[in-house]
Formats: C-alpha cells, structure tokens, sequence
C-alpha cells in the first residue's frame, strides 16, 4: 500500500524546491481536453508488428529477447515497442499480464546507447518487490546490450546505491522517494536520460506518489527525455494529470469493459455477516485443488489475524504487508515465488504488477476500498493468458461495491457453484 511504502521515503513537501511546471519537456503542452473518456478506444491508428524481428530494433536486444524465452510479441508490445524505439512519449493502457513490462523495456532499451555509461532508462514503480521483479526483466533483456541496471528502493544502503551509480549504469529501476533523493543529491545524473518511465502510472500521479513524481519530473531533464506511462488502469482523472506531462503521445487506452481479464472467472460468495467468512474460506481450501493462491484483505492487522486463523487450523502460509521489515518481505516474496509457499495473505502492497505465474486463486477476503486495485488484484491470476478464477467473500456493503465495479467494467461475477470442480482453480 502506499502509505505503507512511503515512509520511510524523504518527505518531498519538505524540500525547498519544486517547480511550478514540469521540466521534462520544457513547455508542458498545454491539455486541451483529449476526448478520450468519450471515444471507446484511442489507439491513434497504431501498426502493429507481429514479430521482434519486424521491429529492427538492435540485434543485442533481440538475443537478449528470444533468449529470455519471449518468441512473439504480446498484443501491447506489438504496438507499443515500435514507438518506443522513434523516441515519443507514450501513455499505454493494457490489461494485467498481457506484456506491459517486457514492452516499456524493451522498448526503452531500444533507444540506449550502451556505450555511454550513465542513466539512460528510468523506470519508477510504486513498491519495492516490482521495482526488484522489473530489475530482474531488464538486465536479462538488455544483457547481450551490456546493460546494467540499478535497483534502488528504500531499504537498500543508500552508499550501496552511490557506488552502484558511480560504477556506470545505463537504467535505473526504483521507488520514488529513492529515486528522488538521489537525483537531490545529484548522485542520480539525469544528463542522458532517454526515458522516464513511470509503472502503475495512475497510481503514481494520483495517491501520495504524486508529490514525489512531479518533484522527480521537475528536476533537470534534458528536453529530449521522452516520458512512458504504463498500467492496465487509467481513470479520466489520471488521464488529464497525465496530459500536462505528456508532450505529443501515442495513446493506447482501454474502454473500461476490456480492462478485466476474459480469462478469469469471476464468483462471490455473499455472506450475511463477517465472521463467517473464515468459515467459507476454510472450507474452500480443502475443496479447491490450487496452484498457488493469493488472499488479499485490506489492513496489516487483518493479514496477521487470518494467517493465524489459517495456520491453527493446520494450512501452511504466510502473509506479508508493507510494515513488515524489508528483508522479511523480500524472504517471503521469494518463498511465494519458488512456489515453496503456496498461498500467500496480502494486503493492496502486492495488488500491482506481481508476477507469479503459477498463482491461478486470487481470494478477496474483503473487497479493496479502491476500485482499480480490485483488477489489479485479480489480475494476479491469468497470467499471460493462463486461465484465473477470483473469488470474492462479501458481506454487508461490499454487495453494493461488488455491483458498482460489474457495472464499471461491465463484468460479471457470478454466484460460486456447490460443485466447486467445475470452476478448475
Ligand atoms: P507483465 O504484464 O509485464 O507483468 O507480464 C506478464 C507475464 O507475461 C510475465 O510472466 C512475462 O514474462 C510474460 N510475457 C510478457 N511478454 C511475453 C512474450 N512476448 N512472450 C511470452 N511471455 C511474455
């Protein structure tokens, strides 16, 4: 969550200096309303590129691709990895799992010159665990490029990430308050930035990032760094912060009824009263043969609570929150990961971007307070265009808050059969 992730980042608001307009672009275009809330889908007439090797990106970067294992480009990555590479600025809407990643890294390093050893790629992204799992994406596609890649997040040795940067790298991955301090401190050169790519966009400008994002968007850029916004959800609100920053964009966006995923099957369980969700939990876990699975309530206390209920009744699992000590999260974090727990309690901290492939459950113990983050979560299912299923234990109001997110993305989440075997989580 953020304002679990915030904290131990340097308070922005306290800093002398935050511009009045952005510098990333040295006139922000001014917005002019740019009517994409009223037409369904804004692609500005993309092409499409069916195959890396129609791109003519660096042949580096594609070693470094197919030996990844990628072998055709995801839908998002067809269309958006080819501007990318033009130098444009680029606001992309994409469903969960569908590739984001892997398009603004591939499509940023595609523009970086491998022989300047300085800050070329600056990827921002809201907790500590993405900006790690993002880390590891790009130093195995920029690998054959000789890219090297700093992960820098709150937590780490602050001299660890100094020395890191005066060793020469080309990208930089990290959390905000991170980020912003050492550019501040003018450890971070901005000089050569090619890219600023924020991840989970509409989280960044909209919450409490938000102060943090503009003071790094304000600091000295040159006028050529071009500015990446990613995330499978963007709000009309988000979108028109977003358009003071952006100068010219290719747009890719979503009408609301495509940004769940087809491939998750949705159920509620509708209970009258709170206390019996354990129960019902309870007897799900010994009826669904999962993979892996993720539970997510709303508050740290409540994670705790329901690891213990779980774990009394003989379930082994863990659960994990942003209060929780960095190296404890990272443990398991990687423990989740090599499937050596397989069923983790979270709170909205993991609700962006994870990427465990094998995690097939996704169960909202409670409803998330924010809508989006309701996507996100499920969207932690279904990977890749794996098959997901999202079940949802209401009670009291969230019966309303179940209705009004069908109705926005205008899904549908149906009652969860008796025979369980039919849904194949
Ligand atoms: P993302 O949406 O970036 O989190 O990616 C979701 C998952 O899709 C990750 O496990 C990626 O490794 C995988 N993925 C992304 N692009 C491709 C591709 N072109 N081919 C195969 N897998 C991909």
């Amino acid at each position: 969550m953020l304002s679990e992730e915030s904290q131990d980042s340097p308070k922005v608001h306290e800093s002398p200096k935050v511009n009045e307009s952005p510098k990333v672009h040295e006139s922000p275009k001014v917005y002019e309303s740019p009517k994409v809330h009223e037409s369904p889908k804004v692609h500005d007439s993309p092409t499409v590129y069916e195959s890396f090797d129609e791109m003519k990106l660096d042949d580096n970067l594609v070693r470094g691709i197919y030996s990844y294992g990628f072998e055709k480009p995801s839908k998002i990555q067809q269309i958006a990895i080819v501007p990318m590479s033009k130098h444009t600025d680029i606001l992309a809407q994409s469903q969960s799992g569908t590739g984001k990643t892997g398009a603004f890294t591939i499509g940023s390093l595609s523009v970086v010159n491998p022989n300047i050893k300085s800050p070329q790629i600056l990827i921002i992204c809201p907790t500590r665990e993405l900006s790690q799992q993002t880390t590891n994406v790009v130093t195995s596609l920029g690998h054959y490029m000789n890219v090297k890649v700093l992960s820098a997040t709150g937590g780490n040795r602050l001299q660890n990430d100094i020395s890191t940067l005066r060793s020469g790298v080309q990208c930089v991955v990290g959390t905000p308050g991170r980020i912003f301090d050492l550019i501040r401190r003018g450890d971070l050169s901005v000089e050569h930035m090619k890219y600023v790519i924020l991840d989970e966009a509409d989280q960044m400008l909209e919450d409490l990032f938000s102060d943090q994002i503009k003071a790094i968007l304000d600091s000295n850029f040159p006028t050529s760094t071009r500015l990446a916004l990613f995330s499978a959800t963007m709000p009309p609100n988000v979108i028109e912060i977003a358009e003071n920053y952006l100068n010219n964009p290719v747009r890719i966006l979503l009408p609301p009824d495509e940004v769940t995923l087809k491939g998750i099957k949705q159920y509620y369980v509708e209970l009258e009263r709170e206390d019996w969700k354990l129960p019902v939990l309870l007897d799900l876990y010994q009826q669904i043969a999962v993979n892996q699975a993720l539970i997510y309530v709303n508050k740290r206390q409540k994670a705790e609570w329901l690891a213990k209920q779980l774990s009394s009744h003989g379930f082994t699992l863990e659960y994990i929150h942003g209060e929780m000590e960095v190296g404890e999260r990272k443990k398991r974090m990687d423990d989740f990961r090599s499937g050596s727990v397989r069923v983790l309690i979270s709170t909205d901290l993991l609700a962006r971007g994870i990427d465990v492939q094998q995690v097939s459950l996704v169960v909202n113990y409670e409803l998330p307070t924010q809508r989006e983050n309701y996507v996100h979560r499920i969207g932690r299912s279904g990977r890749y265009g794996k098959k997901g299923v999202a079940i949802n234990l209401i009670s009291g109001d969230e019966k309303n808050m179940l209705k009004d997110i069908e109705k926005h993305y205008s899904t549908t989440v149906d009652e969860l059969p008796e025979n369980l075997d039919v849904i194949g989580a």
